[in-house]
């Protein structure tokens, strides 16, 4: 028996893979700081607990949904989009998933045919490019520079595009750079796409923290043209603490969203009815705990960069938002004797007993994510831990 050539080309996502290594080594006793996963590290807020423990012990969590979420949580989302995007939306152009990342998977199965193109702009994060793959696309990595934070232009998409592509993957706040596109930016690269049929995935997942008076806009926001053109993906795994739970959505045209469900419906049904309940409170409920969590983020970003800057070999910009730290270690490498980032990590997590991501499965052979969704402390001895390292 051998396995499929497509699971075989799969590379396996390496933000769960670094997590899973460090878990490992702490189960054998190891002395590891994670600053891996990209998770809140806060319980889930109590009010959400609660919303779903209601709905396992009245019964309504034991049945099956609606594939496509329950309609009150649809209205929900309908009513989220009037409240942070600002526009009017029907509950048939909404679709609830198994998480963001389910959501992004029905989306390429539901639009790519073989061959077809989609433009990821480079680094990005770890999935895209092999969910492409899955649905027999084609990526077409677009490298964005850091002296140009990371965003990628109208000209750089330009000179990316052929007649096959059909998708632009747009992720902003960016996992992992942090950066954010400006509206004019944006208002640029949707007007190109609108002209020339591209279709636009946004991925807003990290639209709720930005830090520092750094503002989101989302894409679709900016023009009717623009909105019809663009399938939003968004989730409450982020902003919630929710990441277990799994529910993610997409918002768009009514064509994409009801193929997108009908994958879910021959693959995983209905996402779990219970966190579906959850997903609802955290939408309806208070919105205190967001901002308490970003708050939280905000100042961890705030202690934790500066030490990050006076690393040696370590060249940082200054993220704007989600929750991580994408350093260039070209010159930390060099001082080190490496040349392959992700035996640079190896050595970090083997002899400082920090693990990080390689800058590898974000495409980008220079750099190391670190996730700043953990403690304090944890972060603090961390940094101090790679400074140790890069003077030893
Ligand atoms: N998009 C991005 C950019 C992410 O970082 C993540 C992280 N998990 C996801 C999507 C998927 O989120 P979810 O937990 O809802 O599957
Ligand atoms: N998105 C998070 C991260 O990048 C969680 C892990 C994953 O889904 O890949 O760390």
């Amino acid at each position: 028996m051998t396995l499929s050539k497509r699971v075989l080309k799969m590379e396996e996502s390496v933000t769960l893979a670094a997590a899973a290594r460090a878990k490992a080594l702490k189960a054998q006793g190891r002395d590891i700081l994670s600053l891996t996963l990209g998770e809140p590290d806060f319980p889930t807020p109590k009010n959400i607990q609660e919303a779903a423990v209601a709905a396992i012990e009245d019964g309504r969590a034991s049945f099956y949904t609606v594939t496509s979420g329950l309609p009150e949580l649809k209205e929900a989302i309908v009513q989220h989009f009037a409240a942070y995007y600002g526009y009017a939306i029907e509950p048939n152009q909404v679709t609830v998933a198994t998480g963001a990342k389910f959501s992004l998977y029905t989306f390429f199965m539901s639009v790519i045919d073989p061959g077809d193109e989609v433009l990821i702009p480079t680094p990005y994060w770890v999935s895209y490019g092999d969910q492409v793959e899955m649905a027999e696309g084609h990526p077409v990595f677009v490298q964005t520079t850091e002296a140009h934070d990371f965003k990628v232009t109208v000209e750089q998409l330009e000179a990316a595009r052929t007649d096959r592509t059909k998708v632009l993957v747009l992720n902003s706040p960016s996992n992992p750079t942090g950066m954010i596109y400006s509206a004019e930016e944006l208002r640029a690269i949707g007007n190109w796409a609108v002209d020339r049929n591209i279709l636009i995935l946004a991925d807003d997942i990290y639209g709720r923290l930005v830090y520092n008076g750094h503002e989101f806009t989302p894409i679709s926001s900016l023009s009717e043209d623009i909105r019809r053109q663009t399938v939003v993906i968004n989730g409450v795994s982020k902003s919630y603490a929710m990441t277990g739970w799994r529910i993610g959505y997409a918002v768009g045209r009514p064509d994409i969203i009801a193929a997108m469900g009908k994958i879910a419906g021959q693959t995983t049904s209905n996402p779990t009815a219970a966190a579906q309940y959850a997903a609802l409170e955290a939408l309806k409920g208070s919105q205190d705990t967001v901002e308490s969590m970003r708050q939280a983020f905000e100042e961890r970003l705030n202690t934790i960069y500066p030490l990050l800057a006076q690393v040696p070999g370590f060249e940082v910009i200054k993220p704007q938002g989600a929750f991580y730290l994408f350093p260039n270690v070209k010159k930390a490498m060099e001082i080190k004797g490496y040349t392959d980032v992700t035996e640079f990590t190896t050595a970090i997590l083997e002899e400082a007993g920090v693990a990080l991501v390689t800058g590898a499965g974000f495409g980008a052979p220079e750099n190391v994510r670190l996730s700043y969704a953990t403690d304090m402390a944890t972060l603090k001895e961390a940094v101090r831990r790679l400074k140790e390292f890069m003077e030893s």
